[in-house]
């Protein structure tokens, strides 16, 4: 009779770094039918199917990019295609949709990636399509919430951005939507001197709220005597989350290390990732975190605000973790020392000394991305194979 395994993969003798569970230690990892079914200091070899050797590696929940660009302009990136080499298992699109194509987001490419993508509604009707982001009367919160309520599982919250004219139609009008749905608002500003920085973090934004572009050029972070405003820590006292949204525009090394030595750090990593971004200055989550570490920020700290505090951010506690009984969504990575380099926006580069690279990235359990093909039987012994299943 055959013997069926306990578990479909272990991955054995990593270092394993889940926050949410306050595991910073050498642990094996089991997976069974998609979840995780063990996590242990030693789990028996004999009762796996596969058994992948991952010494001298960092195993971490699948990373969350909670603003990223799949729909709406010309510059947007396939969610599997950026997300699955990076570590990523679940990207939030940011804004790329509002209620009017939606729909369409969602049957062309949320319902067919394999990452898992979330999103932020746009508070304008149309979402990202270029000059309907200045038009205030797409600005409309009550159709806004309605979608939202009707998609509670891949709406996560409203996205304001980009708009540039000098009322607070956009800002007010996602926090409103928000309201009524009971999500929280994403926000990015946009320098108008009839709308301060200070004015949005203390009177507009609710806490639970996230400004994103935090290292932005044109994000206004220091007084005249170079320390981070007063009202800035202030508004994260008050709960208004801090996220990096890397992208072409906001991760400067001449803004971000004066606030990490200031310890104005970031509450989530992510991206803001588009085609501008994705070559040069290479704003992917492993190279964003890269920067933060070699800027001082400690690794198991650049892995929690990747996972456990990206999950709070976008209220979706299960995901992001290790837990038994979680779904498998699992990274791999590499932690290197050695002689690198990093670019920011503005493309001046920084000389550094670690760098994490992405080996494995495990989706539901199956492994779809794999750098150098641990995960997969050796050719010269898998017999007449043709194609070998995930
Ligand atoms: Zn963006």
């Amino acid at each position: 009779m055959a013997r069926t395994s306990a578990y479909d993969l272990l991955l054995r003798g990593g270092h394993v770094i889940d926050p949410a569970n306050g595991i910073d230690a050498r642990r094996d990892v089991a997976i069974r039918n998609g979840k995780i079914a063990a996590v242990d200091a030693r789990i028996a070899v004999s009762g796996a199917t596969k058994v992948v050797d991952v010494r001298g590696k960092y195993v971490t929940p699948g990373l969350i990019d909670i603003h990223t660009h799949s729909f709406g302009y010309a510059a947007w990136t396939f969610p599997d295609e950026y997300g699955l080499p990076n570590g990523v298992t679940t990207v939030v699109d940011a804004g790329g949709a509002g209620w009017k194509n939606f729909e369409q987001f969602k049957s062309s490419i949320i319902d067919q990636s394999q990452v898992r993508v979330l999103a932020l509604l746009n508070i304008v009707g149309a979402g990202m399509l270029g000059i309907v982001e200045q038009d205030v009367t797409e600005m409309q919160h009550e159709p806004c919430a309605e979608m939202v309520k009707a998609y509670p599982d891949t709406i996560v919250g409203i996205k304001a951005a980009h708009h540039d004219g000098p009322g607070w139609e956009s800002v007010d009008g996602a926090v409103k939507a928000g309201d009524a749905a009971g999500v929280f608002a994403m926000i990015d500003y946009h320098r108008h001197p009839k709308r301060t920085y200070k004015e949005l973090l203390l009177d507009h934004m609710r806490p639970g709220d996230v400004h994103t572009h935090m290292y932005g050029l044109h994000t206004p972070q220091f007084d005249e005597r170079g320390k981070v405003h007063k009202f800035i820590r202030d508004a994260r006292r008050r709960g208004v989350g801090f996220d990096v949204g890397h992208g072409g525009g906001s991760f400067w090394f001449r803004i971000a290390k004066p606030c990490m030595d200031q310890g104005f750090q970031p509450d989530t990593i992510s991206t803001d990732v588009h085609k501008g971004s994705f070559f040069l200055p290479r704003g992917t989550m492993p190279i964003t975190m890269s920067k933060l570490i070699n800027l001082g920020m400690p690794l198991r700290e650049a892995i929690d605000r990747s996972t456990r505090h990206a999950a709070r951010a976008i209220n979706r506690p299960k995901l992001g973790t290790l837990s038994v009984g979680a779904e498998a969504d699992v990274a791999v990575f590499e932690f290197e020392t050695g002689d690198f380099g990093f670019v920011d926006s503005g493309l001046a580069s920084m000389r550094a000394t670690r760098r994490l690279t992405c080996h494995v990235t495990i989706r539901a359990g199956k492994a779809l991305w794999d750098l150098n093909g641990i995960t997969r039987p050796a050719w010269d012994k898998s017999g007449e194979y043709i194609r070998l299943p995930v």
